[in-house]
């Protein structure tokens, strides 16, 4: 590895599981010291003892839990530079509009979208005093393409992540904080291979989808993750970046 996040402190929310695991891994691999911060502590715990990080336990959704996120991060590891917002929940009550009732609405924009607000509002003026840094939030690939296959508030919320993540990146561009919007396509993650495993046609409906015809893998999003954390990303802020195998420019793919 290139020690790229060399000296750089990293808040990774949703941090125990994923992309957020995997995210956790590459960013110390790269020098970084992390923060993983999740609400699983088994499994959060674990990760930070694997990489020498320390494990924070959050509920994104609670705002004095995640201004204490972020007190954690300077007390602990003396300063913050990079906060990247990554948990989130799909659960199978979020479905088509028809049959999603406002309890499972509420919570996933809460979970995925109001969660991002928050941490967004308590890493800017730590990040704005420590000199600037970088804010990762995670949206989705659903935020730019439409699926009939619907899950009406995961959706929503992910448009919210990409335009509040945008409207971020323009109003601190001269103050040294880079906001970017993060976009996955389908990620290889155990929920999602089970769900394939039980259901092959509902995977070949998804994947006829995609021009390099296969799931992404964490690593690669962590990948990108990594580089958007980075400075050699220095120029680039308020962008749509997506991490998806061609899905949102495709039309035909390759038989
Ligand atoms: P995952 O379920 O593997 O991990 C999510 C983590 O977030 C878990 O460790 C969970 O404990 C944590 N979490 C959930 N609610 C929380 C809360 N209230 N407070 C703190 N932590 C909480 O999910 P993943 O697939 O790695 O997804 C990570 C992000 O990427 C999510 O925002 C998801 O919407 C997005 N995404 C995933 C995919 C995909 O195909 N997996 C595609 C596009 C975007």
């Amino acid at each position: 590895m290139t020690g790229r996040l060399e000296g750089k402190v990293a808040v990774i929310t949703g941090a125990a599981s994923g992309i957020g695991a995997a995210s956790a891994v590459r960013f110390s691999d790269e020098g970084a010291k992390v923060v993983v911060a999740d609400v699983d502590a088994r499994a959060g715990q674990a990760l930070a003892d694997r990489i020498g990080g320390s494990y924070f336990e959050v509920d994104v959704t609670d705002a004095a839990g995640v201004e204490a996120m972020y007190d954690h991060a300077l007390q602990r590891w003396g300063r913050l530079d990079v906060s990247f917002n990554n948990a989130g929940i799909s659960p199978p009550e979020d479905d088509s509009i028809l049959t999603t009732g406002l309890d499972a609405w509420r919570r996933v924009q809460e979970v995925n979208l109001t969660s991002v607000y928050l941490c967004c509002q308590a890493a800017l003026p730590r990040l704005l005093a420590g000199g600037g840094g970088s804010i990762i939030n995670t949206a989705s690939f659903v935020a730019l393409m439409g699926a009939a296959t619907s899950q009406i508030s995961y959706t929503a919320s992910k448009g919210g992540v990409l335009a509040l993540s945008r409207e971020l990146g323009v109003q601190f561009a001269r103050e040294g904080v880079r906001v970017n919007a993060l976009c996955p396509g389908p990620v290889s993650t155990p929920l999602l291979q089970e769900l394939f495993a039980n259901d092959p046609e509902r995977a070949a409906r998804r994947l006829v989808h995609v021009p390099m015809g296969r799931f992404g893998q964490p690593e690669e999003i962590a990948a990108a993750a990594a580089f958007l954390a980075s400075d050699d990303a220095s120029f680039i802020t308020a962008s749509t970046f997506v991490v998806d195998g061609g899905i949102h420019a495709a039309y035909v793919t390759p038989l």
